[in-house]
């Protein structure tokens, strides 16, 4: 596929990291190839950019279900975390490498704890990533100060690691676990450096009332009114939004990451996708991370991106599959500064490009290639990943990853912290 436009007969060439060929077979030009991939029935597509996920998280898959999210989060994840050492927070993230190349992500934005370690997970995966330290100062600012400079010395030191894969933003959590101070330095330090900000923004209907009674303003007006708005910006969720502070992300230009499925999941509203998007917001999907998901499938989170906005809006024609394609490549790869580079098929960007292998019922018959990646197509339907000009995947079997070793390590690792799920549910018993 070649911008919207489907290509039948197609072949894309690739020399080194870049795409030099997209197009009709019969006008390509005749190239000795050093390595090719049949790709009769199947359908050559970007790598989808998943905008906004905690990959670690995976560790955490499945341990607490069904809780609210302020519950979920300070009596279940938060506790988890304070165990959490670099060494898992490595394995838990080379986990999600693995499902994300298995699932055709080719891009990820994270905030965590220890990136450095999932740096090194990208780096081994062959994957892209935008990483952030994640900055939670939790009403404790030296805290918060040490957190910052972690965050700086993170994003000073993996800017252009793993071949340039990496690229880097500062992680402050939310407004609500960071003061309005710490904010300001924030935004300050991430001028200075040339990098984005990657924040939580408008996800919980009571943090959002709690913030407007303390300060008098909306979230998006306060950071407004401190100069933290701009194009650098990507705000995950967006939920909670009057029109106003719509209008305020589109002045700004600031990113918005949609994550429908995470946000379905903790109940906590739908953010109004359709008129962010008729305000001219760029709008990415991402997945969330796999505790609130519970995986990093962005083609469920495609499907489920386009139902919910249709549901919301009580209108079949809100979000068509093309929009949401789109959201997923290259509107993800705006979102991270990245569309210069990935998000599209187009001679001289980066070949990330991933197949779809449309020889499946489920996929049958095609009257329409995009009906059928986003309504009908999964995850498990990508057969080929290739990241920079390297195959990362090729008949769904991962080169650069042991499968059976990371799943044993992560599978190790999560029991480790959990020991065992009693704990948890009687500690979020005992607090009730
Ligand atoms: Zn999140």
């Amino acid at each position: 596929m070649v911008g919207r436009e489907v290509v039948k007969e197609g072949v894309v060439a690739i020399k080194d990291d870049k795409i030099s060929y997209v197009g009709k077979k019969s006008k390509a030009p005749r190239i000795k190839a050093e390595k090719i991939i049949d790709g009769h029935g199947k359908v050559a597509m970007p790598g989808l950019v998943n905008c906004h996920t905690h990959l670690a998280m995976t560790l955490f898959r499945g341990i607490v279900e069904d809780q609210p999210l302020e519950k979920w989060l300070k009596e279940a994840i938060w506790p988890l975390e304070a165990k959490l050492k670099p060494k898992d927070v490595y394995y838990g993230a080379l986990l999600g490498c693995l499902e994300m190349i298995k699932g055709g992500t080719t891009t990820f934005a994270d905030m965590y704890f220890y990136e450095d370690h999932v740096a090194k997970a990208v780096e081994k995966a062959g994957l892209r990533a935008v990483l952030a330290q994640g900055i939670l100062e939790a009403g404790v600012p030296s805290r918060g100060e040490k957190m910052l400079q972690d965050s700086v010395n993170f994003a000073r030191k993996y800017e252009g690691y793993a071949d340039g894969r990496v690229t880097v933003q500062l992680g402050p959590h939310t407004l609500y676990t960071c003061s309005l101070d710490l904010l300001d330095k924030v935004r300050q330090k991430a001028s200075d450096l040339n990098v984005g900000i990657h924040i939580h923004l408008a996800e919980s209907e009571e943090t959002v009332k709690q913030t407007k009674m303390k300060h008098g303003l909306s979230e998006v007006e306060l950071l407004e009114k401190i100069g933290f708005l701009g194009s650098d910006v990507l705000a995950a969720h967006c939920i909670h939004l009057t029109e106003k502070e719509m209008q305020l992300l589109a002045k700004h230009n600031v990113k918005v990451s949609y994550n429908p499925v995470a946000n379905m999941k903790l109940a906590q509203g739908t953010a109004k996708i359709k008129d962010l998007l008729d305000l001219g917001v760029t709008v990415g999907v991402g997945t969330d991370g796999p505790a609130s998901n519970n995986n990093l499938d962005m083609f469920q989170s495609m499907k489920v991106a386009a139902l919910l906005q249709k549901q919301y809006y009580n209108d079949p024609t809100v979000l068509p599959a093309q929009t949401v394609r789109s959201m997923a490549t290259i509107d993800g790869a705006k979102a991270l500064g990245l569309e210069k580079n990935v998000g599209s098929l187009e001679v001289g960007k980066k070949a990330d490009v991933i197949l779809l292998d449309f020889k499946k019922p489920h996929l049958t018959p095609v009257h329409d290639f995009y009906a059928n990646m986003i309504y009908s197509a999964s995850g498990s339907d990508v057969d080929t990943v290739i990241v920079d000009g390297k195959v990362l995947m090729e008949d769904r079997n991962v080169k650069t990853l042991d499968e059976e070793e990371i799943m044993l390590k992560a599978q190790k690792t999560a029991t480790n912290i959990t020991k065992s799920k009693i704990p948890i549910f009687k500690f979020i018993k005992d607090q009730t």
